[in-house]
């Protein structure tokens, strides 16, 4: 009978352990930079990108806000989109900009309207710095953080700024944003005390500082990294335990996680 017992509790471990390790999984999540453009055909920053990488799962999708001079926002990666300053335009004259598919110039009110649809694919929203001044930067960010609230939206949405004074303001509108400083000369002590959520850095950057993935995450800090397209990157940034990836190449990031490396 004891035999029997000990035989049964050796098989029942024995079938859990792969259960064990499938449940445990890879930690590392995937952002889509600027949508799931590269693989799609959409363009970046339109709202088809972004349904294309809810579509594919991803656990963020990234886009990129500017105000318009009449003070609307919308999105787009560079300052001129098809020879139109965005910052000199007013919000009419950015709506004729048509996106390679036929959509227009989104704002951010259509893309949130659409994103927050549904609540597994997070939207990253980045604070893109005026280059007309900074009072227009924290204009920018007093109304992206307004229509955020707005709209119900505050669970679903990060922000990320290469303005470390726009990623103070967030988190003076909304103490409970979850923000992540991009552009990378700031220790993760230096985040940890402003009450950032996490960094969010170029590749070259936490490779240079390695310590600092492990000391931003033993701080609370989230890690993320960018625009990592290649394998040996990936590879890298996973074998690191990284907590996000931002890539245009989330279909390859996807697969390479599926497959357990
Ligand atoms: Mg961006």
């Amino acid at each position: 009978m004891k035999r029997t017992g000990l035989l049964t509790a050796i098989l029942l471990m024995a079938s859990l352990f792969p259960v064990m390790a499938q449940t445990q999984g890879p930690k590392t999540k995937v952002i889509a930079h600027r949508g799931a453009w590269k693989n799609t055909g959409a363009p970046q920053n339109s709202i088809a990108s972004l349904q294309e990488a809810i579509k594919l799962g991803c656990f963020g999708s990234e886009f990129d806000v500017h105000l318009s001079a009449d003070s609307v926002l919308v999105l787009s990666h560079d300052h001129v989109i098809q020879g139109v300053d965005i910052e000199k335009a007013t919000a009419a004259q950015l709506a004729a900009v048509k996106l390679s598919n036929g959509e227009s110039l989104p704002t951010l009110e259509a893309f949130l309207k659409e994103g927050l649809k549904q609540s597994k694919t997070r939207l990253v929203l980045e604070i893109k710095a005026s280059k007309v001044s900074k009072e227009r930067s924290l204009a920018l960010t007093t109304k992206a953080v307004q229509m955020v609230k707005a709209l119900k939206g505050q669970a679903l949405v990060d922000y990320i700024s290469f303005d470390y004074d726009v990623c103070k303001r967030v988190k003076a509108l909304d103490p409970s944003a979850k923000v992540a400083y991009l552009n990378g000369e700031k220790s993760p002590e230096q985040l940890a005390e402003d009450g950032l959520y996490g960094l969010d850095y170029h590749q070259s950057v936490l490779k240079k500082n390695e310590n600092w993935i492990k000391e931003a995450q033993q701080k609370n800090l989230t890690v993320n990294t960018w625009t990592i397209n290649q394998r040996e990157m990936m590879d890298w940034m996973l074998e690191r335990n990284v907590d996000f990836i931002t890539t245009d190449e989330p279909e390859q990031l996807l697969n390479i996680l599926k497959s357990g490396r």
